[in-house]
């Protein structure tokens, strides 16, 4: 049984990350898509709900299971018993640092390998931070977001500002 893991930060998950999490699953047995704790952040989501958002946008796919860690992604693979660790690349400004983590989590564990699959044309300028600021500024987030998550990104960015007054 070949396991992947896909982490990342998912606050909120985006259709550049669901376009990897399709592609990738297609080609393990299984994908862990794992929302990966950095304490130093807080995001626009907590780690639960971005789980929870990641659950609703890959229901469909039956080989996908979303959790979250605040593990180091080599120790988090080695437990969950996964040998690849799959990136999406969208730009080259992507690269210097997807491979400098590539090579510390394989130092780390020498049986990870870490495969990297180029993002499609359409999704290349999409980050999860260009989502919040379209949504801050009200646009439709059709074609951004999966449509599952639309209302629950619109909803947390009201809250949100509904706090800052
Ligand atoms: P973001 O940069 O959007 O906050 P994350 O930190 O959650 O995203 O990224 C997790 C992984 O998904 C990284 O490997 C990142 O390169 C990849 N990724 C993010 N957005 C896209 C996209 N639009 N197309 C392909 N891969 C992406």
């Amino acid at each position: 049984m070949s396991t992947a893991i896909y982490p990342g930060s998912f606050d909120p998950v985006t259709l550049g990350h669901l376009n990897i999490i399709k592609r990738a699953a297609a080609c393990f047995d299984g994908l862990i898509v794992c929302v990966m704790v950095n304490s130093k952040k807080t995001g626009m989501f907590t780690p639960e709900e971005r789980v929870e958002l990641l659950r609703k946008s890959t229901a469909r796919f039956p080989n996908v299971e979303v959790d979250f860690s605040n593990e180091l992604l080599a120790a988090y693979a080695k437990r969950r018993r996964a040998k690849v660790v799959v990136k999406g690349l969208r730009a080259v400004s992507d690269f210097e640092q997807e491979v400098q983590m590539a090579v510390i989590n394989r130092h780390l564990n020498p049986k990870l390998e870490t495969m990297f699959l180029a993002s499609s044309e359409k999704y290349t300028y999409l980050s999860s931070t260009i989502v919040k600021e379209m949504a801050r500024y009200g646009t439709d987030l059709t074609g951004l977001v999966p449509r599952e998550i639309v209302d629950d990104v619109n909803r947390r960015m009201r809250e949100m500002e509904g706090k800052e007054g």
